[in-house]
């Protein structure tokens, strides 16, 4: 049973929030947050200007030395009940992930079990922050290690997973002990307001997580960024705007964490389970209408098998349905706006006009949302465009390569090294793959590697640092090493 929308948006909250406090903003008018499905608004929320932006930074900063000092278990237990508030309204957060961003519900069902886990994984991690202690080399004093919390930071996040990406960053932030400001895309800000709520409601005292909603997103963040009071930069998004956050943290000298664009290799040997290629090559492609940092962009499948891949490639993907993501036959949303539609079709017509040939898909959905028919394209040139460009969304390109270095070459041969997967029955030629393959991750004989409990993040102009797993607190945490002479002398 899909839940009243009308009831489920009234739940949300449309404000800013600010040292515990629903605020109004004083930028410019309202945003209006769009159905991608229908291009019609659900709801007007408040915008943020600069002084909004440096206010919540002011009220995160005010809190952090008191929240440095709440116990562990404390902080462990607030992320704890917060899980579980959560998994009681999976079907809210489901549901208005489905709305705002477009996803099929059973996605967004997925992304609520998986970005939930974060507040679980860290609430497991705020008691286990360690240090050490022991006698120098020299045997005349004693040296301590300890872990502090880094912040306050300024989490930025993108509308892909407008739960996870928020989870991601708030999860390991409050269990290290860092207060925060989030700024959530403009485009998908309700899942992140709903969660602050949670939070609160599970017992977050005031002034921990703060969060600006705005659609001047350069103009808010850059004063936060040049602000000294702020010690750390968390962010989500392209490789683009990545590059330039970096820039401005270089300023005032913040540690950074980066998850940026991709563009993985999707390698089929000849060897391959060819079904479960198939099966592997759907999830890494469409899961999220192909709008993924992780999403297959490049299918490299050996020669003797390319035409039967991209046959039942395309036969699944011309068997989806197209619609909008709370109804319940759909198995494919929209694109998120008018302008990535725009972007498949160029991406689509270049594609063609070098050389490669629509197997399946290739053009608009109808309706009056942002739909793109799930594209299967073969005979695609190495040297196409389209392989040079994060795609990011439901189009899937095939080059064929002939022998097993040429194929590693060919995924290699980007300048992003986020994600590979892989596929093979022979156990040495896949170590091997692992081992070649520039990136930060791989999915050898899968499709999908994302597990709160791994270390998510990526190689190259893929970003810097790791989210998750024992790996995620400690973009949080800063080491302080103390000096002390052998107290027995
Ligand atoms: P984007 O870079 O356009 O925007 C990301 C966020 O940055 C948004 O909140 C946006 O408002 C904000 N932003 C944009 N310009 C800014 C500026 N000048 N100053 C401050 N903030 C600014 O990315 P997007 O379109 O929202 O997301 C898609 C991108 O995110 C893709 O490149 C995808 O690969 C990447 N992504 C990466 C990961 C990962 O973990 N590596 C995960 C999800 C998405």
């Amino acid at each position: 049973m899909t839940l009243n929308e009308n009831e489920l948006l009234a739940k949300v909250p449309t404000q800013l929030y600010i040292a515990g406090k629903w605020v109004d903003g004083h930028g410019d008018g309202q945003i209006a947050v769009e159905d991608p499905a229908t291009g019609k608004t659900l709801i007007n929320i408040a915008n943020a200007n600069a002084q909004d932006g440096l206010d919540a930074l002011r009220a995160a900063d005010e809190t952090q030395a008191t929240w440095a000092k709440v116990a562990p278990r404390e902080r462990a237990e607030i992320l704890r009940r917060a899980f579980e508030l959560v998994k009681a309204r999976s079907e809210e957060f489901a549901t208005l992930i489905s709305l705002e961003m477009g996803k099929p519900l059973a996605e967004a069902r997925g992304e609520v079990v998986y970005g939930n886990e974060f507040l679980r994984w860290f609430s497991e991690e705020a008691v286990r922050i360690t240090g050490r202690y022991g006698t120098s080399p020299e045997g005349t004093g004693r040296m301590l290690v300890a872990q502090r919390p880094v912040g306050p930071a300024f989490a930025i996040t993108p509308w892909n997973f407008p739960l996870a990406m928020a989870t991601r960053k708030i999860g390991p932030a409050i269990a290290a002990g860092c207060t925060m400001v989030v700024k959530p895309a403009e485009l998908t800000p309700l899942t992140t307001l709903l969660l602050v709520k949670t939070l609160e409601e599970a017992g977050l005292p005031a002034g921990v997580v703060n969060v600006i909603t705005t659609s001047t997103s350069a103009a808010t963040s850059g004063p936060i960024i040049a602000d000294p009071r702020l010690r750390k930069i968390t962010f989500t998004g392209s490789t683009q705007v990545g590059r330039k956050l970096l820039e401005q943290s270089a300023q005032q000298v913040l540690r950074t964490s980066m998850e940026l664009g991709g563009n993985a290799p999707f390698l089929v040997f000849e060897d391959a389970d060819l079904e479960a290629a198939v099966a592997g090559a759907m999830l890494a492609k469409m899961r999220n209408i192909g709008q993924a940092c992780t999403a297959a962009n490049r299918f490299i499948v050996h020669e003797a098998v390319a035409e039967e891949f991209s046959d039942r490639l395309a036969e699944k993907m011309g068997a989806l349905k197209l619609g909008r993501g709370v109804d319940a036959d759909t198995t494919c949303g929209p694109v998120i706006n008018e302008k990535a539609r725009e972007n498949m079709q160029r991406l689509v017509d270049t594609t063609v006009s070098e050389g490669g040939s629509v197997v399946v898909g290739g053009e608009s959905g109808s309706g009056d949302g942002y739909f793109f028919k799930p594209t299967v394209l073969r005979n695609v040139r190495p040297d196409s465009t389209i392989l040079r460009e994060e795609i990011f969304g439901p189009i899937a390109p095939i080059v064929s390569f002939k022998t097993e270095d040429e194929g590693i070459a060919l995924a290699n041969d980007t300048e992003y090294g986020l994600v590979s997967y892989a596929f093979t029955k022979d156990l040495k030629r896949g170590l091997r793959l692992v081992e070649a393959l520039d990136t930060g991750m791989t999915g050898l004989n899968t499709g999908l590697v994302s597990n709160a409990a791994a270390p998510f993040g990526g190689t190259k102009q893929s970003g810097l640092g790791r989210e998750g797993g024992f790996e995620g607190i400690n973009e949080y945490l800063e080491t302080k090493y103390v000096m002390t002479p052998d107290p027995f002398i």
